[in-house]
């Protein structure tokens, strides 16, 4: 059954969860993270491989060599976001957060490590830890792994989530998470006296009503099953009260499912910038950087898990009506093998904070479902 947990197993896992909660390292380079997994790696006898910068993987033989190996992924890194949680859990480091799980995923991949050298699979196993999951393209460096040099395979990934009902499980067939890029918007002028605000143009106006409008752009191009999002995160402009300045300088994403709203959406924001900047004594540069495929699952891949997941008895399983707009690199896993990727609900009572919210709490209880996946995959043999 899916809650059949060696407990020591457990302990160990919610030992390891806190450490990394409290230690949480941003990006790609996580010494202390990758020394952390590497000690507890090597102390179950194993020998991994380490590449700085590409994270860690370690090859658990299986029972029957014939059977297909499988991929199982964790992601490592932690947020820019300053904890507000006020629990004994909270990060130690000021300005660093696990606000989107990763903590949990890299426990539960401990463990599963653990409990596969104490009960063997029936099939190889290829545990991965990979850095710079939210920006960095680490699955990109990961994947150059020597134990991921194989042709055929499965991968699978979990993705805690913090709004979901503890325990339950996410999935969806063809594409679960949607595609993201990356934009910069650049605003140069000559600023002036705020006295005249018609003599010149001024970057803060010219940016407030670029985010009002992509985000208008964004909902017109949204079909009821086909999201577009796009969100402006970062707005830098202007250093007095009296002064029109300048310079200014917005980032943000954008999440599409479709190539083809992708397309339109990235060609109506160049247009939208053109015509910004015919309108306002200003001059705009507008980039547009590519970002992460979207998460795509194999449909036979699914069929078998949620076949396993009935099996063993589950407590709630719920099919996704439409993507999540969230991205992950592990598309690039997935662009490789197939495979897929669920959400296991983490959420802590009624707390609404999504992922990536300095108010985001995960249930550690959701591990044992997290963990329970993996086995289900890579079954006692
Ligand atoms: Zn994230
Ligand atoms: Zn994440």
């Amino acid at each position: 059954m899916w809650n059949d947990l060696d407990p020591d197993v457990w302990d160990r896992m919610v030992s390891h969860r806190r450490h990394l909660h409290k230690h949480p390292e941003v990006g790609i380079d996580l010494p202390d993270t990758h020394l952390f997994v590497l000690q507890e790696l090597e102390s179950l006898g194993l020998v991994p491989e380490f590449i700085p910068g590409a994270g860690i993987s370690v090859t658990i033989p299986g029972t029957n060599g014939e059977a297909l190996p499988i991929i199982f992924r964790a992601d490592m890194d932690a947020l820019p976001v300053e904890e507000a949680s006020g629990s004994t859990l909270r990060s130690v480091r000021p300005g660093a957060m696990h606000a989107c799980g990763h903590d949990l995923h890299t426990a539960v991949l401990l463990g599963v490590a653990q409990d596969l050298i104490a009960r063997p699979a029936c099939r190889d196993v290829i545990l991965v830890f990979q850095p710079g999951e939210e920006s960095d393209r680490g699955a990109l460096k990961t994947l150059k792994h020597e134990n991921l040099r194989i042709e055929v395979a499965e991968v699978f990934a979990i993705h805690v989530n913090a709004v979901m009902p503890l325990g339950s499980i996410g999935f969806r067939y063809g594409t679960f998470m949607a595609a993201g890029d990356w934009f910069r918007l650049e605003i140069f002028g000559a600023g002036g006296h705020a006295s005249a605000p018609e003599q010149v143009g001024n970057p803060i106006r010219l940016g407030s009503l670029f985010v009002e409008e992509l985000h208008a752009l964004a909902q017109e191009l949204s079909t009821e099953d086909l999201r577009v999002v796009a969100t402006t995160t970062e707005f830098l402009s202007g250093n007095a009260v009296n002064v029109i300045p300048s310079r200014g300088s917005l980032r943000g994403t954008v999440r599409t499912v479709s190539q083809s709203q992708r397309e339109v959406l990235h060609s109506r924001m160049q247009e939208l910038a053109n015509r910004l900047e015919r309108d306002h004594e200003l001059s705009l540069s507008l980039s547009i950087t590519e970002g992460y495929p979207a998460v795509i699952s194999d449909d036979e891949f699914m069929e078998h898990l949620l076949g396993l997941i009935s099996e063993q008895g589950f407590p709630s399983v719920q099919g996704m009506q439409v993507p999540s707009m969230v991205i992950e690199d592990f598309s690039y896993f997935l662009k490789r093998w197939p495979g897929a990727m669920v959400y296991v609900g983490a959420a802590v009572g009624e707390n609404p904070f999504f992922n990536h919210s300095a108010e985001a709490e995960f249930d550690e209880e959701a591990m044992k479902t997290g963990f329970a996946l993996f086995r289900a995959l890579a079954p006692v043999a």
